[in-house]
């Protein structure tokens, strides 16, 4: 052997390091462009990436997982010759950037952002977008995410912007836009209300004032109604009490009115149904601030769970309560302002927050002794997802788009998508039943600009596009930097109906109508001509290349065949486009969705920087590489939460190993035989052994598997199917080939390599780094790259050959549990193995006698005693009375043994969970069974059999000892073993020879080798 046709392979992979090498060598060799040019023209797979948002700074663990299941089907479908778009996206608007850039500024209120300046504020923000999309793309990168990154879209484009308007104008002209003065979750510190979808996963533990209020009866000397409520800063807004009219209420000796079934073990003084407490009037708790009228109202869906049974109404302060001043005709108080302070008019109050008022609030009503209890009330409540500060109701207008005339055609067009898992598209369709109108403003700064302009004629001007914007503008165009404010609010219109110039309202949009127009703004939905980078517009200019396609590209591309995001964006992003998709063109805008659940810490708690058990994807891939990073994320079945973390990196390292070796095994043994394999003949031929013809149908039932795996979206079947592969490779194949490997016997190396390539073919999606590293050491003159090859296409299996070997592997295991359980070495042979209930395995008895060390293996009835109890309690349930006569039949023997490990007694059919078996063997016989097949294994010893085992403890001495002085697998030594082995290499000697490479065997003192001069 002159120079080594393989380069040899450490003994453990350093994933960080090939993964560096792998994708110096993609950008040198320009691997990618290449993939593309190659698929171009070929059948489209249309993947619409769902924006990130763009204020990180690093790639996120949690981002790299979506990121890395997108990019495991986009290189698969690449492998097969699809033709793919590889567009990635930023989400560069909304609340999520701001508070980054309020944070960075230390501002901390609206009026300071406008003190510090709405362009400034722009630019910064801006500045945030292009800082993150940078990280992240540099991340991505790492990751192996293969993206055509430089034409990404920017959310904040003036084209995205513009095509957004255009819908909205849709949604105007069908009459489902409006304003709406309502109750609202608002988040104080942020200054804007919350809508429905923004308020999944916002809820938090918290505790908070829990009090018990009197209110005086104005008509009842003495007496008074008792509330209760946890949140005193809305006391000062009440305007009634509702009380359920078909409870009972009764009086307390101390005048105080309760709902009886709140209090069961007290004794009343009097007691009225609810109905006759309805027109009560009241004092209120703080009349001397705010002076209003106060009376008791009826309301059906009064709780009798908690409280007491009177409810607190403040109109202003809560949804519900608001309903119930429509319909009561309530006054409306209004106590806190945008940033969540109490107005001017609120007297000692004015200016406080709503924390501050609390104290304040309970201590003045100490002192009036209207306070029955005060403690704290530990219960769930929103926060802001962005702030996390409490979010408050307050009474709000806002603007909505009305869901009543699409509810039906988004259920209609969500049952035409395919989702996986199957239940997110249930979630779906609930969401979908119980959506309230979609609540799309926000009184913030940088965002979406809603092209609303209401002129005091009564008439609303919705401005459609920039080319309206410009035809209508009165003034302030020569200064319209983008599309955004402060800029677009220096632009006002000419009234459509009475020509007036009107002002846009101040308010900005939902971040979640940017994301959702991108299945028509990136795609040129009725576009006429193409623009050459157009869509790099407003903000977007200079960050990206991405055209503007025209209205031929939209069709070949819409809809989605497939996107993929977590549960979460059912609400959202998944929503979003599906809104905007029907109200444009009545149809889902993606065919297929892969969701999947959350990322948790490996211990299964929340991934949180403040609990310091965040990891940052540089870090992972410093640590464990970005291919066990993806291993990670694969196999995890989509439907449960993610442990991610370095403890199970650890472990998916040790199994990666086992395929590692065979490569390494492979690598080592074609090097001795100088085998240099050409990509053309990669077909193995000649004289295949039984056991070659098996790995290639092996190789071939595994390719076939992880094609289903991947067609299905699911990776963790192909991480399934590559590990039982792996396993049958390493421990079957390899072991039992290895003194052909040994002898450099072409076919088996032949073989052996071409079921490697095709694991990594198969495997390249989700591993594309170590897949290609490896591909560039053992193919000598085929495709440069693993990513270039084409999916290995496969002729279908012969899978009852591999049922049978299957077979053969399970009577294996089986004896080798006989084995252990018997206390025998495993090197000890032994004479007879009997195997019932694999006949499928009979075809193999050779190879089984060898790998169980036994002399002579027979298919036949094992004879064991068999005791079958009843597992009461699954069987007592199902059989009843019954119970008694099945036990008396199991305990006589009276019972007949059916496939799969079923049985039938007294007329019953009994499943295998419903059984408890016992399998004793005869004396001297060890038996193990399982799944209806059952080994028993001879141990009875005799001179011939122990001193043939005493062989193989010479042999594997001896062989440790080589390994022990270093020698090469060729060298050749000379033996010599002790006195006491004698009569082994008297009988032995020759095959000891053979197995451990001596050249002569002597007797001595003790064991010892010493290498020959020659090799
Ligand atoms: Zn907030
Ligand atoms: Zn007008």
């Amino acid at each position: 052997m002159d120079e080594q046709v393989f380069q040899s392979l450490l003994t453990v992979p350093d994933h960080p390091g090939l993964e560096e090498e792998v994708l110096a060598a993609w950008e040198a060799e320009g691997t990618f462009a290449q993939l593309r040019a190659r698929n171009a023209g070929g059948p489209r797979f249309s993947f619409i990436d769902g924006p990130v948002t763009a204020n990180r700074f690093s790639l996120g663990v949690h981002t790299a997982w979506g990121r890395t299941l997108k990019d495991v089907f986009q290189r698969y479908k690449a492998l097969r010759g699809f033709d793919q778009r590889y567009q990635n996206g930023f989400d560069c608007q909304g609340l999520w950037i701001e508070v980054g850039v309020e944070h960075e500024l230390g501002l901390n209120s609206k009026r300071e952002i406008e003190e510090y300046g709405l362009e400034a504020f722009a630019r910064k923000c801006r500045d945030v977008v292009v800082r993150s999309s940078e990280a992240l793309t540099r991340g991505s990168i790492r990751l192996g995410q293969w993206m055509d990154w430089g034409t990404d879209y920017f959310t904040f484009s003036d084209t995205n912007i513009e095509y957004v308007w255009r819908m909205l104008k849709v949604v105007h002209e069908r009459d489902w836009l409006y304003l709406g003065h309502r109750s609202t979750e608002w988040c104080p510190r942020c200054g804007t209300s919350i809508s429905q979808h923004e308020l999944i996963g916002s809820y938090v533990d918290r505790a908070d004032p829990s009090l018990y209020v009197r209110l005086p009866l104005v008509d009842r000397p003495g007496e008074s109604l008792v509330i209760w409520t946890t949140t005193p800063w809305t006391l000062p807004a009440n305007v009634a009490a509702a009380v359920n009219p078909t409870a009972e209420y009764g009086r307390r000796a101390n005048g105080e009115w309760v709902a009886a079934a709140r209090y069961p073990d007290e004794r009343f003084e009097e007691a009225l149904p609810g109905e006759a407490l309805v027109g009560w009037a009241y004092e209120g708790p703080f009349d001397d601030i705010k002076p209003t009228p106060h009376r008791v109202i009826p309301w059906d869906d009064v709780s009798l769970d908690e409280g007491t049974g009177i409810v607190h109404i403040a109109p202003g302060c809560g949804s519900e309560d608001f309903e119930l001043a429509q319909v009561h005709d309530l006054p409306v108080v209004m106590p806190v302002d945008e940033s969540g302070r109490f107005y001017d008019d609120f007297g000692w109050l004015h200016g406080l927050s709503t924390t501050e008022a609390a104290e304040q609030i309970i201590g003045a009503l100490g002192e009036k002794g209207r306070l029955v209890e005060a403690g704290l009330h530990e219960h769930r409540y929103p926060e802001c997802w962005r702030c996390h500060t409490p979010l408050i109701f307050r009474i709000a207008d806002d603007w909505f788009i009305s869901v009543r005339d699409l509810r039906q055609p988004m259920r209609d067009a969500n049952a035409t998508v395919e989702w996986t898992p199957e239940y997110m598209g249930k979630r779906m369709d609930d969401w979908l039943v119980n959506m309230g109108d979609w609540n799309i403003s926000r009184r913030r700064y940088y965002g979406l600009p809603l092209p609303f302009y209401p002129c005091v004629c009564g008439h609303l001007n919705v401005i459609g596009s920039r080319a309206e914007l410009e035809e209508r503008a009165v003034s302030g165009l020569e200064q319209l930097e983008e599309l955004r404010r402060p800029w677009i609010d220096r632009v006002p219109v000419a009234c459509a109906e009475c020509g007036e110039p009107v002002e846009r309202i101040r308010e900005v949009g939902d971040v979640w109508l940017d994301a959702g127009i991108v299945p028509f703004s990136t795609l040129g939905w009725q576009n006429e001509t193409w623009v050459d980078e157009g869509y790099a517009t407003g903000a977007a200019r200079g960050l990206t290349r991405a055209d503007l396609p025209d209205h031929a590209y939209w069709e070949q591309w819409f809809p989605a065949d497939w996107v993929s995001e977590m549960r979460e964006q059912i609400r959202l992003w998944f929503y979003s486009q599906l809104f905007m998709s029907v109200v444009l063109t009545g149809r889902a805008p993606f065919r297929r969705v892969l969701g999947y659940e959350k990322m948790l810490d490996e211990t299964g708690r929340e991934m949180h920087a403040s609990w310091g058990n965040t990891i940052p994807a540089e870090e992972a891939f410093a640590r464990m590489g970005a291919d066990v990073m993806r291993w990670q994320y694969c196999a995890q079945p989509p439907s449960q939460n993610l442990l991610f973390g370095f403890g199970p990196a650890e472990q998916i390292k040790r199994e990666f190993l086992t395929f590692w070796e065979s490569v390494r095994f492979f690598v080592l043994y074609a090097n001795i035989a100088g085998f240099r394999p050409s990509w053309d003949g990669r077909q193995p031929a000649g004289d295949l052994k039984p056991l070659d013809r098996w790995l290639l149908e092996r190789t071939h039932a595994f390719v076939r598997d992880a094609e289903a795996g991947y067609e299905s979206y699911m990776t963790t079947d192909v991480m399934r199917a590559f590990t039982a592969y792996v396993d049958d490779l390493s421990n079957w194949y390899i072991r039992r080939s290895r003194r052909r490997f040994w002898n450099g016997e072409p076919e088996a190396l032949a073989t052996l390599w071409y079921a490697l390539l095709h694991v990594l073919g198969a495997m390249a999606p989700i591993l594309p780094f170590v897949t290609d590293w490896l591909w560039r050491r053992l193919v000598l003159d085929g495709p440069e790259s693993v990513h270039l090859a084409a999916w290995p296409e496969v002729p279908e299996a012969d899978r009852a050959l591999l049922d049978e070997i299957a077979d053969v592997r399970r009577v294996v295991t089986l004896a080798h549990q006989a084995r252990a359980a018997s206390g025998l070495k495993l090197r000890q042979p032994l004479r007879r193995l009997v195997v019932e209930g694999a006949n499928g395995a009979s075809r193999h008895a050779d190879e089984i006698a060898d790998e169980v060390r036994v002399k002579d293996v027979a298919f036949d009835s094992v004879d064991a005693e068999l005791r079958v109890k009843p597992n009461l309690p699954v069987l007592g349930p199902r059989l009843g009375k019954e119970l008694r006569t099945v036990q008396q039949a199991l305990a006589a023997g009276e019972f007949e043994e059916l496939d799969g490990g079923r049985f039938r007694a007294a007329g019953h059919e009994l499943a295998p969970d419903e059984v408890l078996v016992e399998r004793s063997g005869r004396e001297g016989y060890s038996v193990a069974s399982a799944e209806g097949m059952t080994v028993a294994l001879d141990l009875q010893l005799d001179d011939e059999l122990l001193l043939e085992g005493r062989a193989y403890d010479l042999i594997r001495a001896v062989n440790t000892l080589r390994k022990d002085e270093g020698l090469e697998l060729t060298d050749r030594i000379v033996l010599t073993v002790p006195e006491s082995e004698r009569d082994v290499v008297e009988r032995h000697g020759d095959w000891v020879s053979g197995e451990v490479l001596s050249t002569e065997i002597r007797v001595g003192d003790a064991l010892g080798i010493e290498k020959t001069a020659a090799g």
